[in-house]
């Protein structure tokens, strides 16, 4: 079997690096903090919400919960936004979508002051992060690099340079929030870097490409869309993606809870199970990138508090 990658434990290593840069800017008297941005009550968008609560009480940071209702009007929202650029105490802003409909998604990205835009949202740091020059990384992504950059420290023995350099890597899923960035991020690093999508698919030239990936990055929120035929022997797996299915008995037949509802769990993209014997090392799902993901907005929020101190 292939080495499953532990991405639990480099979030712990990261949340104590967090803690120690925590320390030291509170010893000068400083306090990071997050402020959410959640128009309606969207359920996923409220889990999300209660998870950077939760990370900012538990690294001690200042945070800000504003969740006006779902018919307040775009110019409202934008003003609740220029009162988070305007407050010191806010480090970083994180809109969590999705917006109602009347509410335009890049009038308020574009509000928001880029020195606080901690996932990356704003035009601007997302052309940064095109350019090579990226301020804030958006956290998916920067944990998928995050994750690369340690495997191969650890099990390759090579610093990431050497690890990317040349190296054939594919990505399929081309959101503005994970497939496109997790290119740039590998361009940056002078990888060959090829992203495919849903047409790529439909062409039937998937497994074309992903077949040839020396680092296959999978991000399209899709069960079982990579299974054995699509990889690589001896690849690295990347899955970033997260989807509830049903479980199934031996027979396909859904497996029901004591309340006779069928049960659900959490799968990533690749078909763990059928793959983890020929790749050279894969990320699980659960446990594997989501747990990266939340250390790496942190780390985000650490460097905006720096910056807006002039620490950086
Ligand atoms: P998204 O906006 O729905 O994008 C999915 C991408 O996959 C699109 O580019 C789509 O192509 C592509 N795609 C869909 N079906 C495909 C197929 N059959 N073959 C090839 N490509 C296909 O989703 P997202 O926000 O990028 O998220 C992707 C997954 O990552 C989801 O499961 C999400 O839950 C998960 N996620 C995980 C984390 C984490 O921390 N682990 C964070 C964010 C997201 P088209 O655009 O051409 O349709």
């Amino acid at each position: 079997m292939g080495i499953v990658i532990d991405c639990v434990a480099i979030g712990e290593e990261l949340m104590k690096e967090i803690l120690e840069e925590t320390e030291a800017l509170k010893a000068k008297g400083i306090v990071p903090g997050i402020a959410t941005l959640l128009v309606g009550d969207d359920f996923g968008a409220k889990m999300y919400r209660g998870q950077v609560e939760k990370f900012c009480q538990e690294a001690g940071w200042n945070y800000f919960n504003e969740n006006p209702p779902a018919d307040i009007t775009e110019a409202e929202v934008i003003e609740i936004v220029k009162k988070l650029n305007a407050n010191p105490e806010v480090s970083g802003i994180l809109p969590l979508r999705p917006f109602p409909e009347h509410i335009s998604d890049s009038a308020v990205i574009n509000s928001i002051d880029v020195n606080k835009d901690i996932d990356c949202f704003h035009p601007f740091n997302m052309g940064k992060l095109a350019l090579g020059e990226p301020t804030f990384p958006p956290a998916t992504p920067s944990a998928v690099i995050e994750i690369l950059d340690r495997y191969a420290r650890q099990y390759e023995n090579v610093e990431p340079k050497d690890f990317y350099e040349g190296a054939e890597v594919v990505v399929v899923g081309h959101s503005n929030i994970v497939g496109k960035p997790v290119a740039f991020l590998m361009l940056n690093r002078n990888a060959t870097t090829t992203v495919c999508h849903v047409f790529t698919s439909m062409k039937g030239n998937l497994e074309k490409h992903t077949k040839g990936a020396d680092v296959l990055v999978v991000a399209a929120g899709k069960p079982d869309l990579i299974g054995p035929d699509q990889v690589k022997e001896g690849a690295i797996v990347v899955d970033v993606g997260i989807n509830r299915v049903k479980v199934l008995d031996e027979n396909g037949n859904p497996v029901l809870n004591e309340k006779g509802k069928p049960m659900t769990k959490t799968v990533g993209d690749v078909s763990f199970d059928k793959v983890k014997d020929m790749v050279k090392a894969i990320t699980p799902v659960p446990g594997g990138v989501g747990a990266v993901t939340n250390r790496m907005l942190m780390k985000n929020a650490l460097r905006a508090c720096k910056i807006q101190h002039g620490l950086e």
